[in-house]
């Protein structure tokens, strides 16, 4: 259960967030919204989720202005569908959505999907940047590691 949110709180989480230097992004070509990156998550409403009702817009996404990049997220995800990128990569993107390696995904159909402050993205173009580009080339959306270690 997330701590309750208060001005003063997230105000010194987006403090101690602006020295992280790598952030975590998920790639909606193979999360499957389990939920197991919002559970480990130190930080509250950092990871959020789609609406449940909408079943083809599986998945979740981070918030960079409160992303510490502690990298639990990214150990833990049965999909290995995070990477923790280097902060200057994503520097122009609010979340992770503005991160997204294609447009694949029901999101960018339906930003109503998301709060009105976080609808920028649909206006983004993929992301090309070379080292998040290789950092995802190893990604298998395919064969969770649900039944062994990464
Ligand atoms: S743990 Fe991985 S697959 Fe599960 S919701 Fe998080 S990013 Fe998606
Ligand atoms: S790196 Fe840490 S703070 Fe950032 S989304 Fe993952 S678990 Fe949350």
């Amino acid at each position: 259960m997330p701590a309750p949110q208060n001005d003063a709180r997230r105000a010194a989480l987006v403090k101690g967030a602006s020295k992280a230097k790598i952030k975590a992004l998920v790639s909606l070509d193979g999360c499957t919204g389990c939920e197991v990156c919002i559970a480990v998550c130190p930080v509250p409403s950092c990871i959020e989720k789609f609406a449940d009702e909408v079943p083809e817009a599986k998945g979740v996404y981070v918030n960079y202005d409160i992303c510490i990049g502690c990298n639990l997220c990214a150990k833990d995800c049965p999909w290995d569908t995070i990477r923790m990128v280097p902060t200057p990569t994503v520097a122009m993107d609010q979340t992770s959505l503005d991160s997204q390696l294609n447009h694949d995904h029901a999101v960018f159909k339906q930003p109503e999907l998301v709060p009105e402050e976080l609808r920028g993205f649909v206006a983004k173009a993929p992301k090309t940047d070379p080292v998040v580009l290789e950092l995802f080339g190893k990604q298998n959306p395919v064969v969770p590691g649900l039944m062994s270690p990464k």
